[in-house]
């Protein structure tokens, strides 16, 4: 009988390890049972199966493996500088090799006129090749030991290291591991998957993971392996949709009524694009299925995500329902709430606000009025979770920025719904790669805002140096005398930094003195200014008062000027891409041409040149959301917390996007044909679920 009892085992009991090492591995690398272990793979393989000769070798990349006869070996030096050369020679060449650490031991094991198998990284030294500190073993051993293969590279550390694992002491403990639980792993893939993808069995693919044959032989155990991974995380997020959506009843919206259709004609001054129509039509159909929705809608910044947001919530509106729409930060409940109180002119729609900063009487009113179903559509920052906050009739919870919030606080608002709970429409503007997307949100519906409102012309986007610094002066005069606005932004990375605050003053001051009064009048806003304060400020620039707004990123998401066409970003090698990307959505919200202006120092890491290249490059988030990632790894955009539950050991969500489409699309496929997983082809599955025990997604937990 299979037993997965093995793998469970506690690694002091694998030969080879022992209690110390078995401290050592728990703390230094996190592994506690056999199974650990065995998912505790190589971060790289040398290639052991080519052999050089050495007329071919070349300074320059990876370490190479040759075989050479020793024809002398000799030490030199004195102390520190002690070292010891051998020269070797094979029928092409010869070079030397040179060792300044563990002296005699390497004297001891290398013999004048014997042959050896050499591994190691060639470098030039005094205009000829030479090798510093290569491996080496007798020729006679290598043909037996290893006849070729991929040499798997662990990693390990200075503790390791103290206890004789350092890679190659892990490399002895794997192969006693896998002789030990060879018998104990067992398929998790059905037969009809195998044989489709022509993967290799679990057990093989583990074991070549560890000791491959070749590079072919571990292209095809990593994708069986990682395949493996996706499907079932794939399978678990589906599963948990499935059940919450058949636990989780949700009022069903039919009607669309006068709301809806007096907006439409009297309120719409343009069409809805496609992707809005497409999106609207994916939320009604939700809406009417009696099940709660739960769909997360990405679009760019300005996509026009607000709207279809807004007219969802006429949709409850017409059903007798209220909605709220709950966003971050203050200032960005109080754009949306300007915003929806534009829209709900003339309809007698009641829209109010509530945040930290609503007065005590101001908030009774505003809570008696959303009690009794007065206000129809509440917006607010966290302050809407409060328990004083009591709805009518709660149909729709509009989310603002999802991965700003946490679990606990959806869940605060699904228990605001009365009968059902509301439903619930996620709006993100901070574009994650649909294959992420997948990956993280795969028990929520997903839309995609993926086309601009007509007439928006792309903004166009340039990297200068300080040394442009007046041509980039000299194009904001010239603009500015043409009637636009203009924002200069300093990265504030901490709010309490007081550097950045100096980077910002000294810059207000330098702008005040190149664009000189009474011509020129300009802004400025940042954190630390009173709340009275900064709202004027962005008041004056609204109303055109003022030119040029200087600012921290407080902008990011605070105003709307469709006036203002130029956004120039200082430091801009400073902030990350998708934080450029938003702030460059400031602008290109009006008719005109916008720019955007980054501004940097002439040093910069590949990766902050990297940035401002693809910014330079695209106007499309969701290509800079791909670039991102793949820059800064997955567990970077969605927070740690988030990433967190996506435990992956061998797939990497960026590298792997084609796999993630086919698991998800092979999991989907089975659980189409088979719900419960009760075909016999399906048991491994079902087994395998079990022992995972769901996926460790918080969403799912609430569902
Ligand atoms: P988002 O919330 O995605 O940033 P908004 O809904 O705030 O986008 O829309 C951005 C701007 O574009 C608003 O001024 C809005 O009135 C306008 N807008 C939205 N949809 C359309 C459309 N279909 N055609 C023209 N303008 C639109
Ligand atoms: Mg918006």
């Amino acid at each position: 009988m299979e037993s997965q009892h093995n793998l469970k085992t506690a690694i002091t009991y694998l030969k080879g390890v022992g209690p110390q090492r078995e401290q050592v591995i728990q703390k230094e690398l996190g592994l506690f049972t056999f199974q650990d272990l065995l998912y505790f793979f190589p971060f790289r393989y040398e290639d052991r199966t080519k052999f050089y000769k050495i007329q071919d070798l070349k300074a320059e990349g990876s370490a190479v493996q040759f075989i050479a006869r020793v024809h002398s070996v000799f030490e030199s030096g004195k102390g520190r500088g002690k070292r010891l050369t051998a020269r070797v020679f094979d029928d092409t060449g010869s070079v030397e090799l040179v060792w300044f650490k563990g002296v005699s031991w390497v004297k001891k094991s290398i013999e004048a006129g014997k042959a050896y198998v050499f591994y190691g990284k060639p470098t030039v030294f005094r205009a000829s090749l030479n090798f510093a500190h290569p491996d080496f073993i007798p020729y006679e051993t290598a043909r037996l030991e290893k006849a070729g293969g991929l040499e798997p590279v662990y990693h390990s550390s200075e503790k390791l290291n103290q206890r004789g694992l350092h890679s190659k002491g892990i490399q002895k403990l794997m192969r006693n591991l896998l002789e030990e639980i060879r018998g104990d792993v067992y398929e998790t893939l059905p037969p009809s998957i195998l044989q489709k993808f022509n993967f290799p069995d679990r057990i093989s693919a583990l074991m070549a993971m560890h000791f491959p044959k070749n590079p072919e032989e571990l292209k095809q155990a990593r994708n069986r392996l990682c395949f493996e991974e996706l499907f079932y995380l794939q399978l678990g997020l589906l599963r948990a949709k499935k059940k919450r959506q058949d636990k989780n009843a949700g009022h069903v919206f039919e009607r669309v009524g006068d709301y809806v259709n007096q907006f439409y004609a009297e309120k719409l001054p343009f069409d809805l694009t496609g992707a809005q129509k497409r999106v609207l039509k994916e939320i009604r159909q939700d809406l009417k299925l009696g099940r709660q929705m739960n769909r997360l809608v990405q679009g760019d910044v300005g996509s026009g995500k607000t709207l279809v947001a807004w007219i969802s919530a006429l949709i409850a509106l017409d059903n007798g329902f209220q909605s709220c729409l709950m966003a971050p930060t203050e200032i960005l409940a109080q754009q949306h709430y300007i915003t929806l109180q534009e829209y709900a002119k003339g309809l007698g729609i009641q829209v109010g606000i509530l945040t930290g900063s609503t007065g005590t009487a101001a908030r009774r009113q505003l809570l008696k009025g959303v009690k009794e179903g007065d206000i129809h559509i509440l917006v607010g920052t966290h302050a809407l979770l409060e328990d004083r906050v009591v709805f009518q009739s709660l149909g729709l919870a509009i989310i603002d920025e999802q991965h700003r919030f946490g679990v606990a606080q959806r869940a605060k608002l699904w228990a605001k719904g009365k009968k059902y709970p509301p439903h619930v429409l996620v709006m993100t503007a901070t574009p994650i790669p649909r294959t992420l997307a997948m990956a993280v949100y795969g028990d929520l519906d997903i839309s995609v805002i993926d086309e601009m409102p007509p007439g928006r012309k792309p903004i166009e986007t340039q990297h200068y140096y300080e040394s442009s610094r007046l041509k980039v002066w000299g194009f904001l005069k010239k603009e500015i005398e043409a009637g636009r606005q203009a924002y200069v932004v300093y990265p504030l990375i901490e709010e309490s930094s007081s550097l950045d605050y100096k980077d910002l003053m000294e810059g207000y001051a330098a702008i005040q003195r190149d664009f000189p009064q009474p011509k020129y009048q300009v802004s400025v806003v940042h954190g630390k200014m009173k709340p009275e304060d900064k709202e004027l400020e962005m008041k004056r620039f609204k109303d055109g008062e003022t030119q040029i707004m200087v600012a921290t990123t407080v902008i990011e998401v605070g105003v709307n000027v469709p006036n203002a066409s130029i956004m120039v970003i200082e430091s801009a090698e400073r902030f990350g891409l998708s934080q450029l990307h938003q702030l460059r959505g400031r602008v290109g919200r009006g008719a005109d041409q916008s720019y955007c202006f980054l501004m940097s120092g002439h040093k910069l890491s590949a990766e902050g040149r990297k940035r401002l290249e693809t910014m330079v490059e695209t106007n499309d988030g969701f290509v800079i959301a791909d670039v991102d990632m793949q820059l800064r790894g997955p567990g970077d955009i969605l927070g740690t917390r988030q990433s967190g539950m996506l435990d992956l050991k061998v797939a990497n969500l960026s590298q792997d996007q084609a796999m993630v489409k086919l698991a998800r699309n092979v999991s989907d496929a089975i659980l189409k044909s088979d719900p419960n997983l009760e075909l016999p082809e399906h048991a491994r599955i079902l087994k395998r679920l079990r022992e995972i025990g769901g996926p460790k997604t918080a969403w799912a937990e609430i569902s």
